[in-house]
Formats: C-alpha cells, structure tokens, sequence
C-alpha cells in the first residue's frame, strides 16, 4: 500500500500552492487562443520542478517518479495543458538520465533543468499504435548519422518550443523492432530539423502538438542515446515511465472536475435545494469520487514500482493509464451533467475538463494498446 514520505508531501503541497495561485487563473484564457504558458514554465524551473527526476549534479532536485506524478496530477486538477507540458518533459529526461552518456546528461539534463523542453519523437503518420512501423532512417556517412523522416503529434515540438528531441530512427531496416531501431539525440538548432504543421486541437491545447521534420538531418555518434539497436526497447522503457504521467495527468482531471461537481451541486439549488440533496446525484458523486480515488492510487502505486525498478512496473503503469483515463473521461462526463446547460458553456471550467480528459485515452498508447501491454504481462 503506497505511503507518502514527508518529502513528497512537500513537493505536493508545493505544487498545490504554485497550481492554484500561478495556473488555475490563466487556464481558462490560454485554452481559448492556445496560448503556450512560457512565463509558467520559466517560474516551474525556477522552483525546481523541470528538472525533479534530475540529480543535483545536472542542475536537478533529485526526487523520483513519485514527485513526477503528485506533480502532475497537482498541474492537471487545474490545468491539464501544464501538466502535459511537464510529463513529457519528464519523459525524456528520464530517458536521457537511464541511458545518456555522461556528457550528455551534463549537457541535456542541465538544459532540461533550466525549463528547456525535451520532446520524444516516435510517432509518424503511418505508425502509431504499431510504432515499431516507423519508416524515418538513420544512414551512417563516416563518422556521422543523417536522418530522414517526418513524426507527427510531437509534443512540446511548438514553432518556438522544444529544445531537445530524442528521435527514433532505423539503422536496419531489415532487423526493425529486433535491432533495427536506434535513438537519436538531436538539437533545435540542428539545421536538418525543422518544425511543420502545429495541430488545432480539441483539448490540451495551450501544450503544442507538432511535426517534427528531418531532412538529411546530420548527427554525430555522440548523437546515439543508447546502444545501436537499443532504439525500441528505449522507447517502450520511456512510454512505461511517460504512462504513469498521463495517468497522473487523467487522476488530476478526474479530482479537478470532482471538486468543481462537489461546488455547483452544494450551490445550484432547484425544487428549493440544493441539487446535491438528490440521491440520484448523490450516486453520481460517489462512483466519481470511487473512480478517483482508484485512480489516484493506481497512479502512485505505479510511480512507487518505476522507482523501485520492480519488475511489473511497466504493466502496473498500463494499468494506471488505462483506469484513469477511462475514470477521467467518466468524471469529467458526470460532472458536466451535474452543470446541466452550465457545464456547456465556457464560463465553468467544466467545459475545458471534458475536453482535455479525452486525449488521456489516446496518447502513449491508447487504452486499447494498454490492455495489449496488460494481458501480454498477465497471460506471460
Ligand atoms: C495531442 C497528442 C499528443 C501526442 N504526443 C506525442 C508525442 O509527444 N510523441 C509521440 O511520439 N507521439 C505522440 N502522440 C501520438 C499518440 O501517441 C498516438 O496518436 C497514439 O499512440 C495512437 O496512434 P494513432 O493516432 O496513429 O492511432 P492508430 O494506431 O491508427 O489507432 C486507431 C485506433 O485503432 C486502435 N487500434 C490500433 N491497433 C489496434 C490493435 N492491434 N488492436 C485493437 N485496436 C487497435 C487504436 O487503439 C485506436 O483506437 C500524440 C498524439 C496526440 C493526439
């Protein structure tokens, strides 16, 4: 059963006070012209909170995925476009933290302490669930790399975010997901990179969803994070961790929304009551309340595994995914019925919630692709 150390509650308590005073007023206003939140992620990493997983020696706080999660999840109750922005941020420093080499953990990782955005580019227009399908190459020319490809749907990837972005490319076509697929490290201003479309989106939509274009885009060996043909395998390890973030992030929608539900049934009166004085909402309330609380657990007891490096960590954190997506979505759902005509409008943050919970089924697997990951580990 997951316990919270007095450090986490803290770090917890801290992004509490920094969500509720520096994010929850500008949520509304930069969903509705997809603003992307820079001051916010500057006075982030000034607090320490880009670089959490970090180790003090890179410019980090050293904590582990417990902290990411009650982070995000802090974030997301508020607003889940900051929460995305931070989970896959996290995502790849912990990447480049389990695999880079020592220059390049000094390098990146100080980077991505100073609020520098990592993105992770695996996703291309043909290869999605199945992202072992993916088609950008990595052609050795002496003592370089070039690679060629287009990936879609990147994350932190806006016209003038991202900083660094660790690319999966394939060095042998032949071998594909079995030694065929190695991961690049590669700059923003590496001039075979470039930024394409920036996609107009239902929810989440202060984070900034891109192509990410390479085009005889040339690297050094130093670029190779990892082994060659470690690729795949660096990829699954990262979506594990990235997982337990989107779950963290869905948990955080579902306790925002229960909350805002909670408020407007207290308030609303109809019939001379309050609405929440009728069973059949009381019912509503419970099983939300029910859901959030499985979500939020499952989430840390999947944190508590990828730290403790336990072996059904990766399972765990599929589980977490797919629960609290689904609880999300279910919330958010409920919660704008409870609003009635309200909760359609854009006044109440309600509105925004239903919108932003619907991508925590679809991305880093969605949540049929979890229960692809859980029962391979269950049947094993
Ligand atoms: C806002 C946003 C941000 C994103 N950020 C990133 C990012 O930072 N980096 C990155 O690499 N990617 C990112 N993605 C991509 C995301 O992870 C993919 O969209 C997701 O994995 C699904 O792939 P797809 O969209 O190609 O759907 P498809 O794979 O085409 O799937 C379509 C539908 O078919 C189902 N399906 C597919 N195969 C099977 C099967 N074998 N059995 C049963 N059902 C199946 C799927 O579950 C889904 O319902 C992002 C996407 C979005 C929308």
């Amino acid at each position: 059963m997951f316990q919270m150390t007095d450090d986490q509650r803290d770090i917890q308590n801290l992004a509490r006070e920094f969500a509720e005073k520096e994010v929850a007023p500008i949520a509304a206003e930069i969903d509705v012209d997809g603003h992307f939140p820079q001051d916010t992620v500057d006075k982030l990493a000034d607090l320490g909170f880009m670089g959490l997983c970090v180790p003090e020696e890179y410019g980090g706080v050293g904590l582990d995925s417990v902290a990411e999660a009650l982070v995000v999840m802090e974030l997301a109750k508020v607003c889940a476009s900051t929460a995305v922005i931070c989970s896959l941020h996290y995502m790849v420093s912990d990447i480049i933290l389990e695999k880079g080499t020592e220059e390049q953990k000094e390098n990146y990782l100080s980077r991505a302490s100073e609020g520098k955005l990592g993105c992770f580019c695996l996703t291309e227009p043909g290869a999605g669930t199945d992202a072992g399908g993916l088609k950008t190459t990595a052609v050795k020319d002496g003592d370089s790399y070039i690679l060629n490809g287009t990936k879609c749907f990147i994350t932190n990837a806006g016209p003038e975010q991202g900083d660094h972005f660790v690319v999966f490319a394939l060095t042998d076509p032949e071998k594909k997901t079995h030694g065929g697929i190695t991961a690049f490290l590669v700059d923003r201003d590496n001039p075979g990179l470039s930024i394409g479309k920036t996609e107009d989106k239902l929810g989440i939509r202060a984070s900034k969803t891109s192509e990410v274009i390479l085009e005889d885009c040339r690297v050094s060996e130093d670029a190779i994070l990892g082994e060659i043909g470690e690729g795949f395998k660096i990829a699954m390890w990262g979506l594990d961790g990235g997982r337990i973030g989107i779950a963290a992030q869905a948990a955080g929608i579902a306790q925002g929304a229960l909350a805002e539900a909670v408020n407007y049934a207290n308030e609303r009166v109809q019939f001379g009551k309050p609405l929440s004085k009728n069973q059949g909402l009381q019912w509503y309330i419970a099983d939300m309340a029910t859901r959030t609380e499985a979500a939020r657990l499952l989430v840390l007891e999947a944190a508590q595994k990828r730290a403790d490096r336990d072996a059904d960590a990766g399972c765990t954190a599929a589980m977490a995914k797919l629960f609290a997506g689904e609880a999300a979505c279910y919330v958010t759902d409920l919660a704008l019925q409870i609003h009635g005509g309200y909760g359609f409008i854009k006044e109440y943050p309600i509105e925004r919630m239903y919108r932003d919970a619907r991508i925590t089924r679809i991305y880093e697997g969605t949540s049929e692709a979890q229960k692809m990951v859980i029962s391979r580990a269950v049947l094993r």
